[in-house]
């Protein structure tokens, strides 16, 4: 049996430019990606193609963003999946499954006439764990397909496929996942500062009614610790304080109050998985 259909998203065109903060990691994603777009330079030279770019950082930061801006930059097909989804009580299944992926890839992009691929598989550490040595386990298969399909990409294969993953838990990968032309490139995608913050939400904000008086910057320094995931739910939420109160526009106290809202909220989420 192949994959569920509801593995594979593919999504609207998505640049850097939607991307609010995060200027280091975005140069050096681009920086790595440079590699794929210069692929000719880069082979005469002998250097090894780019294989797999491994994104880290905390929950909410952008990672699947910059593997989509990563697609469009690249003028990449663009295929996601999440490692839970490899994740199965069959033995042979989860394998299964990545290399219909990588089949995947490979028809989308020869249909769409596309030279490139970009593969995102999001959750990386839920099948490319540390393996223990001793009991075995279903998806060290899955992780062996995985690992299989990216030595089998070489320099002048059409199309390339580049296969970008993320984890919040970069210390659990298994150091095969981590070897020269595997994910040997890292890029640490972290909580944004006050400008990266400010930068998100003037991006989210743009489909808003904020009314004049408004500070971004204010709320910007108010949002210490915040991801971007969340600072997109302060503007949601601001947005429906001021629509209980029948108000056109949102104002500054709807955001202060939305800020409370999500940390509040942030706080009970943990408390309850506890
Ligand atoms: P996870 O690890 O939970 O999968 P992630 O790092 O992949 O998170 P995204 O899925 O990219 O995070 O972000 C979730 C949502 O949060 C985005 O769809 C977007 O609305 C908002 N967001 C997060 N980071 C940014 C950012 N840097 N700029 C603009 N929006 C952002």
């Amino acid at each position: 049996g192949g994959r569920r259909d509801a593995t594979v998203k593919t999504s609207k065109p998505f640049s850097f430019d939607d991307i609010g903060g995060q200027d280091r990691a975005k140069v050096e994603l681009i920086e790595a990606l440079d590699f794929l777009v210069k692929h000719e330079e880069i082979s005469k030279l002998g250097i090894r193609p780019l294989k797999g770019i491994l994104l880290t950082g905390p929950p909410g930061t952008g990672k699947t963003l910059m593997a989509k801006a990563a697609a469009q930059y690249t003028d990449s097909v663009y295929l996601a999946a999440s490692g839970s989804e490899f994740v199965e009580m069959y033995v042979g299944v989860g394998a299964g499954r990545i290399r219909d992926l990588f089949k995947d890839a490979r028809k989308k992009a020869q249909k769409a006439g596309k030279k490139n691929a970009v593969i995102f598989i999001d959750e990386i550490d839920v099948i490319g764990g540390k393996r223990d040595g001793g009991q075995h386990r279903e998806y060290d298969q899955t992780l062996n397909q995985l690992l299989t399909e990216m030595d089998g990409i070489h320099t002048n294969d059409a199309p390339r496929i580049l296969i970008m993953a993320a984890t919040n838990r970069k210390e659990m990968l298994d150091s095969a996942l981590l070897r020269p032309g595997r994910f040997d490139r890292h890029i640490g995608v972290e909580l944004p500062d006050k400008k990266g913050r400010l930068h998100i939400l003037t991006i989210h904000a743009k489909n808003k009614p904020l009314d004049e008086a408004v500070s971004l910057d204010k709320i910007a320094e108010e949002s210490f610790g915040f991801s971007g995931a969340q600072l997109e739910s302060v503007l949601n939420e601001a947005a429906i304080y001021a629509m209980r109160e029948s108000s056109e526009s949102v104002r500054q106290e709807h955001l202060s109050m939305a800020i409370d809202k999500v940390m509040m909220g942030e706080k009970t989420d943990r408390e309850s998985t506890k």
